[in-house]
């Protein structure tokens, strides 16, 4: 475990946005994790909050006054074979690394999240998902750091046990839970399969870097898709040409993106914060915007959205204030 004080948090996250925290902990391991937990017990802190590499996050311009605990990659690499067809990994490792190693021992499963940024532990929590994959179908279980004031332990749970959703899971839920480490059951296969889901795993990311302003620092998507179907009516109301779209390309969605360049705010820019004209449901950081900026830019959408269709769009990416 590594502790840094007073650790400026924009030096480190992927959106290169956020205050000073009082500590920053580096956690590569379990024994690690407990370390920190219990540093933060001794120390009587009153905020903690746990991160990967942040690219779901921003954190506000403020003082953190409390323990950032960082997972990081291991030196030596944790990601390992068990048996023939599950990997496990630690929770600090790249999501991104795990698909390599499967390819490299002829398993596959993982290949949707080609360009998916971020750790294993923050890709349970959230369940991320991408080109119809979820990180859920792959899980086959979890070890997680359970804290109560009283005590910590280290508890094992299984695939159904841990709840998933969409975008969601039982460690969402509970802030006490703390992913270690994690067991992927995939699919053994021959050179041609690896190759197929190679090609996959690389035409995805392919994808990203064609559609998503990748350029500039940004935090992934920052509003959900709308789904609701009351509120898919109210857009439908504004813009009946959008029916066939729903059905056609949206699976069902409205894309926040098409709707937020529809509203004409492309390119809305506060201080270096900009809503990015490659692809509108991402604000980028064009360099030293503050989170103030951001914010101001998710208020603008917001209230755009309040006064055109009558209902506030959700914000996907996580504001820690
Ligand atoms: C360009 C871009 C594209 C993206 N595309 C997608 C996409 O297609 N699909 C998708 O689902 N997401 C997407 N995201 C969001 C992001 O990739 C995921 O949310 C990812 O899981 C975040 O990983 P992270 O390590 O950066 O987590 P962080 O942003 O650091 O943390 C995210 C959350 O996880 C929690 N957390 C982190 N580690 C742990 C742990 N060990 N135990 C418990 N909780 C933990 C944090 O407290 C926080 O609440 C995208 C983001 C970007 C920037």
């Amino acid at each position: 475990m590594i502790l840094h004080e007073n650790f400026s948090l924009k030096d480190i996250l992927w959106y290169k946005i956020g205050g000073i925290a009082r500590y920053l902990i580096d956690v590569e391991n379990s024994e690690d994790v407990e370390k920190a937990a219990e540093f933060i017990k001794r120390n009587k802190l009153t905020r903690a909050f746990f991160i990967g590499q942040g690219s779901n996050l921003i954190f506000t311009d403020d003082f953190f006054d409390g323990a950032v605990v960082r997972f990081i990659a291991p030196k030596k690499s944790s990601i390992r074979l068990v048996g023939n067809s599950t990997v496990e990994a630690f929770a600090g490792e790249l999501l991104d690394n795990v698909i390599k190693f499967s390819f490299e021992n002829s398993l596959i499963g993982l290949e949707w999240a080609g360009g998916l940024p971020g750790t294993v532990g923050a890709a349970i929590r959230g369940n991320v998902g991408a080109f119809g994959g979820e990180i859920k179908d792959n899980v086959k279980e979890v070890t997680l750091l359970e804290i109560t004031d009283k005590k910590m332990k280290l508890i094992t749970l299984k695939r159904f046990e841990l709840k998933f959703g969409y975008r969601n899971s039982l460690v969402k839920k509970h802030r006490n839970l703390i992913v270690v480490s994690s067991l992927f059951r995939l699919t053994p296969t021959d050179a041609a399969g690896v190759q197929r889901a190679r090609q996959t795993y690389l035409s995805n990311i392919e994808y990203r870097n064609r559609r998503h302003p990748l350029e500039f620092p940004n935090c992934g998507s920052v509003f959900k898709n709308i789904t609701d179907p009351e509120k898919i009516k109210s857009v439908l109301e504004i813009f009946p040409d959008l029916e066939e779209k729903i059905k056609r390309d949206w699976h069902g969605k409205v894309a926040m993106g098409y709707l937020i360049k529809r509203l004409d705010l492309a390119e809305f820019r506060v201080g270096n914060a900009q809503i990015s004209p490659k692809h509108c449901n991402f604000i980028v950081n064009l360099g030293g915007a503050k989170a103030e900026d951001v914010l101001s830019i998710i208020k603008t959408i917001q209230e755009k959205f309040q006064e055109t269709f009558e209902f506030t769009p959700e914000v996907e990416v996580e504001i820690v204030c």
